[in-house]
């Protein structure tokens, strides 16, 4: 439910109907803009059937929420919501949403000082914003690379700013969420882990920017609701990521769902990106796809790369060199520009 409350209501009235609310054993949730606020209601509605709300003063109307996530819905907020991450000390946060486009790579595991800023210089000439590359990677096997953990946290962040660039990197435990949040500029939550619901009020609970990657086989709903669960405990940091679906189809990695990005944006305010690289774990698939995803509206993409794939730890069969990532950029900020939009 979502309270709209009347331009000219006092700073009490307010202060009063939000403590109606939790009176009622709900959670006021105040968005206030330049000329409206407005109160998100969380928690369960049905509560609140009997209870009539329309009359307390101030309350100019109030509308009943069909959907299950409410903070996240374009009901709530009309307008775009732009993330913004800081990263570099000395360079501009990175704005993603609104027009302006995140342009994230690196290698899927951070493996050495040398790899990491080598990937690391050739991608920042190509025109990423966003180094990223994992230190506690979520492996299928448990005998594969699990990653260089806190070191490599180090690494990316020291690299990363050296560059001018933000850095993001995969957090898979609540009891990571420490180390992680101190090391870096956005916490990744993976596919795996998009319903781990722990984790994702453990983020919630930060104010560090969150890259919430669509589930294995969730729903747009369930991403949705995955993206609430986060809202909820008060961050509003939120980008939503694409990666592709499980399906039958055996020649690709994921089904690459495009659709995705306008279905959740005509009812959710948050940017998507998408991520072409574990959508088809193809190189040879993945410069069209991310044209397409910059064609269908994503607020950004999500690429790995590495400087020499087939001695990569991690989802070398799937990475781009510098130089096919060069040329993808060079096409994507083409497309950005016809589309009135940026990766600036
Ligand atoms: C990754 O980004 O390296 C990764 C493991 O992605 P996903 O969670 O989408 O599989
Ligand atoms: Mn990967």
């Amino acid at each position: 439910m979502i309270i709209v409350v009347a331009p000219d209501s006092t700073r009490e009235q307010i202060d009063h109907i939000c403590q109606r609310i939790q009176e009622l054993g709900l959670k006021p949730h105040l968005s206030q803009g330049e000329q409206r606020s407005i109160i998100g209601v969380i928690g369960d509605e049905t509560r609140l059937q009997t209870q009539p709300l329309a009359a307390i003063p101030g309350v100019e109307q109030v509308i009943p929420i069909l959907k299950p996530f409410k903070l996240a819905s374009r009901q709530m907020k009309k307008t775009d919501t732009v993330v913004e991450v800081s990263g570099a000390p000395g360079s501009p946060p990175v704005k993603i949403g609104g027009g302006h486009l995140a342009l994230i790579a690196g290698p899927c595991a951070i493996e050495s000082e040398d790899i990491l800023a080598e990937i690391a210089k050739a991608i920042r000439a190509a025109g990423a914003n966003i180094l990223r590359g994992g230190a506690f990677k979520p492996r299928t096997s448990p005998y594969s690379f699990q990653g260089m953990g806190e070191p490599g946290l180090k690494l990316l962040k020291d690299i990363g700013h050296a560059h001018g660039m933000a850095v993001v990197t995969e957090v898979m435990d609540p009891r990571q969420v420490d180390v992680i949040v101190r090391h870096t500029d956005m916490l990744q939550i993976g596919a795996r882990n998009m319903q781990n619901f722990d984790l994702l009020k453990e983020v919630g609970q930060t104010r560090k920017p969150v890259l919430l990657k669509r589930g294995l086989s969730a729903s747009v709903k369930d991403l949705l609701m995955s993206a609430e669960y986060i809202l909820s405990e008060g961050n509003s940091q939120v980008v939503l990521c694409e990666r592709g679906v499980r399906s039958f189809e055996e020649s690709t990695r994921n089904m690459l769902d495009l659709a995705s990005v306008p279905n959740v944006k005509g009812q959710c305010h948050l940017p998507i990106i998408v991520d072409p690289s574990h959508a088809t774990g193809r190189p040879d698939l993945i410069p069209a796809m991310a044209r397409a995803s910059v064609a269908a509206g994503a607020d950004g993409v999500h690429i790995e790369v590495h400087s020499c794939p087939e001695k990569a730890l991690s989802d070398g069969p799937q990475a781009l060199l510098p130089s096919q990532f060069a040329q993808l950029t060079e096409e994507l900020e083409k497309l950005a520009a016809v589309m009135g939009r940026s990766f600036r």
